[in-house]
């Protein structure tokens, strides 16, 4: 078995926000996977994948090297998508570790003014609940601001009632909504609205929404619906031998249910690639993959600073208080001890 991975570690994505405001620190959701691989009998190769090719069953990496392959799991995942003209220095992205720390700084050079959050998706809100966070605990007094193209808060699509609650709730924390406006670019220390409206900011987070990673933009139309990887209910690339594909960089819909893009259903659908390869080994007919968390019921928990949090069930039901918040981190708390008794630390 041969792993590719530039970084060769694991970041738990769901606790990243709370970095901003120290409450977790990177080594509490980050884990170096290459000794367990390795212990495994896995080949860790450092590298990104730079081309997927299908047809030809080959893998081209960023290094030159061509990798072939009987069978292929393709777990990628999505890339923030980013303003044309790219960011300046005072702004960043807060889509894994590295970036959501480079935020931290940013604010730790801040003296007091804007702080500029971009989308008020899950990720948006819940950077702007740790910023507040952070401004009391250090007495900053940050003013936080949210512009939102869409004319609503949207931590969890399909569950409008739980974005009603996170606006009120982080409102009643100070912070300022601007909806139904789009942020069309970004110059250092200044956002330019839609309508031509400037904002100006000490530090900024750009959190407007994922893109496929490159190998999945170049791949033909044919093993894509929309921008992401076709896979059937057996996580198998549509029209490829041998390649199946999980987790944010794939669109799987089974039973008329799309799957989220949400790390509990990535992991199970990791789990249904394995399994699957396995029952193809030995000439057993395949799984099929059984979806948790669709777009349709969406389940999600929203953290919101102040210990608390919004949890949604479904598309009407949503709850916003403290409980959600300490079944937030107890799931983290449970998850990380299970991946650290995987591997073997
Ligand atoms: C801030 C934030 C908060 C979130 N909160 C929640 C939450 O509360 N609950 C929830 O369920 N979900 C949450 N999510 C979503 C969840 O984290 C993702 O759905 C999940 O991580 C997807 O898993 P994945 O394996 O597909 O992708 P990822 O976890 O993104 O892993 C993809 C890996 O592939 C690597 N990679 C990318 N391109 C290449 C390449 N070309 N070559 C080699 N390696 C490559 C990346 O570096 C990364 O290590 C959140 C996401 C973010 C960003």
């Amino acid at each position: 078995m041969i792993f590719v991975s530039a970084s060769g570690s694991f970041e738990y994505l769901p606790s990243a926000p709370e970095l901003v405001s120290d409450k977790v620190n990177p080594e509490e959701i980050r884990r170096d996977v290459s000794p367990a691989l390795k212990s495994h009998g896995a080949d860790l190769i450092r590298a990104r994948v730079a081309e997927l090719r299908l047809e030809e069953k080959k893998v081209t990496l960023d290094t030159g090297e061509i990798l072939d392959y009987d069978y292929l799991a393709v777990g990628i995942g999505a890339r923030p998508w980013m303003p044309p003209g790219g960011l300046p220095s005072s702004a960043t992205t807060t889509y894994r570790v590295d970036d959501t720390m480079r935020f931290r700084q940013l604010l730790s050079k801040a003296s007091g003014g804007t702080v500029l959050v971009v989308g008020a998706g899950l990720t948006g809100v819940e950077v702007a609940g740790e910023v507040v966070d952070l401004s009391e605990r250090l007495g900053a007094g940050f003013r936080v601001t949210i512009v939102e193209k869409l004319e609503r808060a949207a931590p969890c699509m399909g569950n409008a009632r739980a974005g009603e609650l996170a606006k009120f709730f982080l409102e009643s924390r100070g912070v300022g909504f601007i909806l139904g406006k789009g942020v069309e670019r970004v110059e250092e220390g200044k956002a330019i609205l839609e309508g031509g409206e400037e904002l100006e900011f000490e530090a900024a987070a750009w959190t407007a929404g994922v893109v496929p990673p490159e190998p999945v933009e170049r791949l033909p139309r044919k093993y894509k619906r929309g921008r992401f990887m076709a896979v059937d209910e057996h996580m198998r690339v549509i029209g490829a031998q041998g390649a199946y594909a999980a987790g944010d960089c794939v669109h799987l819909e089974v039973g008329g249910k799309w799957a989220a893009k949400m790390a509990e259903e990535a992991m199970f659908q990791g789990e249904t690639i394995a399994e699957n390869i396995w029952r193809d080994l030995k000439g057993l007919p395949p799984r099929i993959h059984k979806i948790r968390f669709s777009v349709q019921s969406p389940r999600c928990l929203v953290s919101l600073g102040a210990g608390r949090a919004v949890l949604a069930y479904g598309k009407r039901i949503a709850l916003l208080g403290r409980f959600p918040y300490v079944v937030k981190k107890r799931i983290e708390r449970k998850f990380m001890a299970e991946l650290d008794e995987l591997l073997g630390h």
